[in-house]
């Protein structure tokens, strides 16, 4: 068993209460993987001490050196590869092939950002004004806080900390319970890369004892944060009486619309694939069907089969195809809306039900004639629940995706361009798929999703990332 540490000023510390708690395997409940300090505010202080402290060096070291190391970290994380992924799944539970996408993924960002240390300079503009220069020039924030999920333990925190640092800010990064030790491995290949002391600094405990200081603190000036609504939402407010900058990622309800013409076989497996991969963990997941009539049917029966065909286990199992829900909380989440749904009249046609034992496994289910209003249609579950909604046109398909709070991710499957871009054009979501899985983002395009999905301030990832971690500067120079 593991004794994991916060990491402070460059070195591995404690919380000064010397509290630890314990993290366990959700595929092996009795399996204990080890124990991380239990952080309170003082804590936080001290980390956001030593982020203030290394702050003015490091805005001043030339980006493309800040950007060398960003490229040495994913190189030692890259050599790490298998051993991290092995670990996100004993830690997370999803399977090893998904655990190993996502440290690939967490390694090619590093290596984005890494060159966009060489492009982050502002602009010239022409000037009025004879003899004058008018120019901007991008500078850092200061101390930003980061506050991440578990359902990404390493992508999420490797897309806020990776522009960060590369723009010149130093972080103070607080990953979510179940998700501490892939955040670790993220931190170790910076270590280990020569970060200066302080740059980055990582802290473990429970958000609603850290938050506080992680986010009201005066001397922190932006916080990024994805989660849940209910508690992003509440960051918003705390972060008010600084006016920092604040970014926020949120839940989701994303629809997949199944037209009549589309290639059923695709539309099933990216269906399943969207809605069953990762338990239905991803912010991302598809968890409303809305199908067209003529297809409904022959859609049902191939995504029942699936349903019933996948195995549950361990994700160190390579037969495995869904690993267990991450926690206990969850696992009864996910059963509770499925007993909400059955009382709500949606039709159970496959799953609903825990189990293998040993672990938080639950079957892939699905619900067919969902109607809207329902909260089964309306609430995110974070589950692999999946809810089909019949429609009999694109239109209606496009009123059932659209009401609803949430606006992060949708897609559309059909062989008509036409059709394709007019739902492209009016589907209330910050993504949008066209015969793809609504899960899966490029690592060099902006993210974020609409309405109560995000804060609507600032987008996350490629370039959009220097809106949020850069401030501008505007600069007239008379030389004449
Ligand atoms: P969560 O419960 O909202 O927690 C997110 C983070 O906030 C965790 O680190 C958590 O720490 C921390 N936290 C909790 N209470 C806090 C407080 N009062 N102040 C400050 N921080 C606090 O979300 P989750 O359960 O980890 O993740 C699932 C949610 O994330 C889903 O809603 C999902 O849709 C969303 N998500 C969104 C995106 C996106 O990009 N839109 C991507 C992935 C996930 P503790 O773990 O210690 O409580
Ligand atoms: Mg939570």
């Amino acid at each position: 068993m593991d004794h994991f540490m916060n990491f402070i000023n460059g070195e591995w510390v404690e919380a000064l209460s010397g509290d630890r708690s314990m993290t366990h395997n959700p595929a092996r409940i009795s399996e204990e993987l080890g124990t991380f300090p239990k952080c309170s505010a003082q804590d936080v202080e001290r980390a956001i001490g030593a982020a203030q402290d290394a702050f003015s060096t490091w805005a001043a070291t030339p980006a493309p050196a800040r950007g060398a190391i960003l490229l040495k970290a994913s190189q030692l994380l890259e050599a790490r590869l298998q051993e991290t992924a092995q670990a996100m799944t004993r830690e997370e539970g999803k399977t090893l092939a998904e655990s190993r996408a996502e440290v690939g993924r967490a390694v090619e960002i590093l290596r984005f950002f890494a060159g966009e240390g060489w492009r982050s300079g502002g602009a010239v503009y022409p000037s009025s004004v004879a003899g004058e220069l008018l120019y901007s020039r991008r500078e850092p924030l200061g101390v930003v806080s980061i506050i991440t999920p578990w359902n990404f333990p390493i992508a999420i925190p490797a897309w806020k900390i990776a522009p960060a640092l590369v723009y010149g800010n130093t972080v103070v990064f607080k990953p979510a319970g179940h998700g501490e030790q892939s955040g670790l491995a993220l931190v170790q290949a910076f270590a280990d890369a020569g970060l200066p002391p302080g740059v980055l600094n990582f802290i473990t405990g429970p958000g609603s004892v850290m938050g506080q200081a992680l986010v009201s603190s005066p001397t922190v000036k932006g916080v990024s944060f994805t989660g849940s609504h209910p508690v992003g939402t509440h960051i918003y407010t705390q972060a008010i009486p600084n006016l920092s900058r604040v970014q926020l990622e949120m839940g989701g309800k994303n629809p997949m619309v199944v037209l009549d013409d589309a290639d059923l076989d695709l539309a099933v497996t990216l269906a399943a694939r969207s809605g069953f991969g990762l338990t239905g963990q991803a912010c991302t997941a598809a968890s409303r069907i809305i199908v067209q009539n003529g297809i409904a049917d022959r859609f049902r029966t191939g995504l029942e089969a699936i349903a019933r065909k996948w195995v549950i286990g361990d994700g160190l199992d390579p037969a495995t195809n869904m690993g267990p829900a991450v926690s206990q909380a969850q696992l009864e989440t996910d059963l509770e809306y499925i007993q909400v749904g059955q009382s709500e009249g949606a039709r159970l046609v496959a799953g609903g039900a825990a189990g293998p034992e040993g672990g938080y496994f639950i079957q892939p289910t699905l619900f067919d004639e969902v109607h809207v209003g329902m909260r089964l249609a309306q609430e995110e579950i974070f589950g692999p629940v999946i809810c089909l909604i019949r429609v009999e046109n694109l239109d209606e398909a496009i009123e059932r995706a659209n009401s609803i709070s949430f606006g992060l991710s949708a897609s559309i499957m059909t062989r008509d361009l036409h059709k394709a871009f007019h739902f492209a054009n009016a589907v209330e979501a910050g993504v949008v798929k066209v015969n793809e899985p609504t899960t899966g983002l490029a690592v060099n395009a902006p993210f974020g999703g609409f309405k109560n999905s995000s804060a609507n301030t600032f987008k996350e990832q490629g370039p959009a990332a220097l809106e949020f971690y850069t401030r501008q500067k505007t600069i007239y120079v008379n030389h004449g």
